[in-house]
C-alpha cells in the first residue's frame, strides 16, 4: 500500500474555510477510512521506535483523535495541549502570533515526571506557532520534547524555520 498516496486521495480541500481565500485542509475523510487511519497511527509508532518516548502530546483538537491511538500503542501516557480555560486544573501557557491576532494554549502544569521524553503529535503544521509553543509547554512542563509528527505539512508555509532543530516527522507534505 503506498500510505502517501492514500493520505493525499483522503485528505480534501475545503475552499474559503474559516475565512475567505483560506484552502482548508480536510482530514475527516481520511479519518472515516480504517485503512487510512490505521495506517497513519501505525506509520507514527513505527517511526519512533517503541519503548522511547513517555509521553504523547496531542494538540486540540484534531491531534487528539491521531495522538490517543499513539500512545496506545506506544505504551505511552497522553496528555492534552488545549486552548487556554479548556483545561481544569493549574497549567502553564503560551501565547503565539496568528495571522490575525493571538492565540494561547496550555498544559497542566504536572503533566510530566522530570525528563519525560515527549512526543508531540497534530494533524497539520502549518506557519509552526502552534506547534512550537506546544513544544515550549512541554519544555516548561519539564518534560524533554523528543520530536513532533505530523500528518500533513504545508511546506510553503515554512512551519520548520519556527522549529529549530527540532525532529520534525510528516507524513505527506505538500
Ligand atoms: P500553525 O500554528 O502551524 O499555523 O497551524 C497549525 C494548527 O492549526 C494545527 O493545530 C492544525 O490543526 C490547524 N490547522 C491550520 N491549518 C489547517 C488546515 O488547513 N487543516 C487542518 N486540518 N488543520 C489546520
Amino acid at each position: 500500500m503506498d500510505l502517501g498516496k492514500l493520505i493525499r486521495e483522503r485528505i480534501r480541500d475545503v475552499d474559503d474555510y474559516p475565512k475567505p481565500g483560506v484552502v482548508f485542509k480536510d482530514i475527516t475523510p481520511l479519518l472515516a477510512d480504517h485503512v487510512a487511519f490505521a495506517g497513519v497511527v501505525d506509520a507514527i509508532v513505527n517511526h519512533h521506535g517503541r519503548g522511547t518516548i513517555d509521553k504523547i502530546v496531542g494538540i486540540e483538537a484534531r491531534g487528539f483523535i491521531l495522538a490517543a491511538p499513539v500512545a496506545y500503542h506506544f505504551g505511552a501516557g497522553f496528555v492534552p495541549v488545549r486552548k487556554k480555560g479548556k483545561l481544569p486544573s493549574r497549567t502553564h501557557e503560551e501565547t503565539y502570533d496568528l495571522e490575525y491576532g493571538t492565540e494561547t494554549i496550555e498544559i497542566h502544569h504536572d503533566a510530566f515526571r522530570p525528563g519525560d521524553r515527549v512526543l508531540i503529535v497534530d494533524d497539520v503544521l502549518a506557519t509552526g506557532g502552534t506547534a512550537a509553543a506546544a513544544a515550549e509547554l512541554v519544555r516548561r512542563g519539564g518534560g524533554e520534547v523528543a520530536g513532533l509528527s505530523v500528518l500533513l505539512e504545508l511546506s510553503f508555509l515554512n512551519g520548520r524555520d519556527k522549529l529549530g532543530n527540532l525532529d520534525v516527522h510528516s507524513l505527506v507534505t505538500v
